[in-house]
């Protein structure tokens, strides 16, 4: 084998495949790195993930034919971009495949609703249907193209744990499988397409990488072939200094750090899928965020180091429907042991903490998980008085160099003190300060972070 392949991974996410326009957008892009030795990664069209969950619920409720008929539209979606972009040959074997993945589907959606299988395991079984389908879509649109591509099932290259829905891949697995499927492709001069987000279990059950995880199947893909660079291609401009649909003069940001990327990700900015990070830190990969609408403009890039900005703060992450849990005991007061149990409640149902601030006699946490919201909260109760209250948001600005930047917090706080903080966090990370606010507010208090900090 040539040790000297060094691939560059491109990620299309589902906004970037929404149509045909886009679909030919994404092949047009391709083709003018052709000579790089590409790999496509791609997430399922916009909005087909969200009505699989759909259908998969409405199965769930006893009402499988309902939930087949609601992906009408979305298999129409795929017939309309086959319509426009490929040849009568091309299309009959798109169409085929098509019909198939209906069949498939209505059968798994009468199997939900008939309990015939763990539900988990039908849920990302049904989910799959979407990368499924669009990169078969997409190896027909870049084969019409001139492109030599070649659709690669994820789900022989990437192995994980059982946990269905946001299963963990096994790496030195993952990795083996990776260089051997994909290796050989790219030295007979083939362009693999890969469905993001998909992956199989050691049985060969379908699993999934959790909501967004593309990206993260792109990294593993960059992280096992020591790729030249991984690149998240999406519909705006790299990493912004706060979310678009926020200000609309939010600006793009040349460089991050990897640190300042993670905390970004975690904390709402969904341009890239937190994740994502891990394998390309692990491997000094570098990530570059590139916007399929405007593919000569550089995006962002993500390195191991950033330059700390002038104004320390580089963006503002956000993210929505956050619940805050306050646990009050005097027993906390000079006692070890306290906050084991307490994380040992979290544990037990596998739910994430978020933010954490702590005193001397109580403890406030949020989460944005609530499914297992009632059995936590009767757990803790055995520890100390429970108040959970919903509806809040939590704001994350990050910089390199925050927290060694006197007066910094103060001009934070300032510029909104009309606003009520209802939980602070600051300290943990060089890169991060976090604080929680009612969800209705948070439009307002970006809006105005980012204004003194950015105009
Ligand atoms: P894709 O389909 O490419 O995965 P996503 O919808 O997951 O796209 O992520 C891209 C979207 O993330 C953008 O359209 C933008 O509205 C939103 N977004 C939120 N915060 C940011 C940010 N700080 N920088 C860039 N985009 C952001
Ligand atoms: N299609 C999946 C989702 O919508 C994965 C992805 O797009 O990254 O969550
Ligand atoms: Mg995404």
């Amino acid at each position: 084998m040539n040790e000297k392949i060094t691939p560059t991974v491109m990620k299309f996410g589902g906004t970037s495949v929404k149509d045909a326009a886009a679909f030919l957008r994404v092949a047009k892009i391709v083709a003018s790195q052709k000579d790089d030795l590409p790999i496509i990664v791609t997430s399922a069209m916009a909005k087909f993930t969200d009505a699989l969950l759909n259908a998969f619920e409405v199965a769930k409720n006893g009402e499988s034919g309902e939930g087949f008929t609601s992906l009408k539209e979305h298999f129409d979606r795929h017939q309309a971009v086959a319509d426009e972009l490929l040849d009568k040959t091309r299309k009959k074997a798109f169409l085929a495949e098509l019909d198939l993945a209906k069949e498939e589907l209505s059968g798994l959606l009468l199997r939900v609703e008939r309990r015939s299988l763990p539900l988990q395991m039908l849920r990302d079984a049904i989910v799959s249907y979407g990368e499924q389908l669009s990169s078969r879509l997409l190896t027909e649109v870049c084969k019409a193209n001139g492109l030599n591509a070649r659709q690669v099932d994820s789900r022989r290259v990437i192995v994980t744990d059982d946990e269905y829905g946001s299963a963990k891949p096994i790496w030195d697995e993952t990795e083996n499988f990776i260089k051997l499927e994909l290796n050989n492709l790219l030295e007979s001069g083939e362009v693999p397409i890969m469905g993001g987000f998909i992956a199989s279990n050691r049985s060969g059950e379908t699993t999934t990488l959790g909501r967004g995880g593309s990206d993260y199947s792109a990294a593993l893909v960059g992280a096992a072939l020591r790729a030249r660079e991984v690149q998240i291609w999406t519909d705006v401009t790299g990493v912004l200094t706060c979310d678009p649909r926020i200000c609309s003069d939010a600006r793009t940001i040349d460089v991050l750090s990897y640190n300042e990327a993670a905390e970004l990700a975690y904390f709402g900015a969904k341009v890239l899928h937190p994740k994502t990070i891990q394998p390309a830190v692990d491997h000094s990969i570098p990530v570059r965020v590139c916007n399929s609408h405007s593919p000569n403009e550089k995006g962002t890039m993500v390195l191991a180091k950033s330059d700390v900005s002038p104004n320390k703060i580089k963006s503002i992450a956000h993210k929505t429907g956050i619940s805050i849990l306050r646990i009050s005991s005097a027993r906390m007061l000079g006692s070890y042991g306290f906050m084991s149990a307490l994380f040992q409640v979290f544990e037990r149902f596998r739910t994430v903490i978020d933010v954490i601030s702590t005193s001397e006699v109580s403890v406030a946490l949020t989460l944005d998980n609530t499914e297992s919201l009632d059995k936590i909260v009767t757990e803790l109760e055995r520890l100390g008085d429970v108040e959970v209250k919903h509806g809040f948001a939590v704001v994350c600005i990050v910089g390199e160099g925050l927290r060694a930047s006197p007066g910094l917090a103060s001009k934070i706080f300032s510029t909104i003190e009309d606003i009520n903080i209802s939980l602070i966090s600051h300290g943990a990370s060089s890169v991060n300060l976090t604080f929680v606010v009612e969800e209705e507010k948070v439009k307002d208090v970006i809006s105005k972070l980012h204004t003194t900090f950015f105009k």
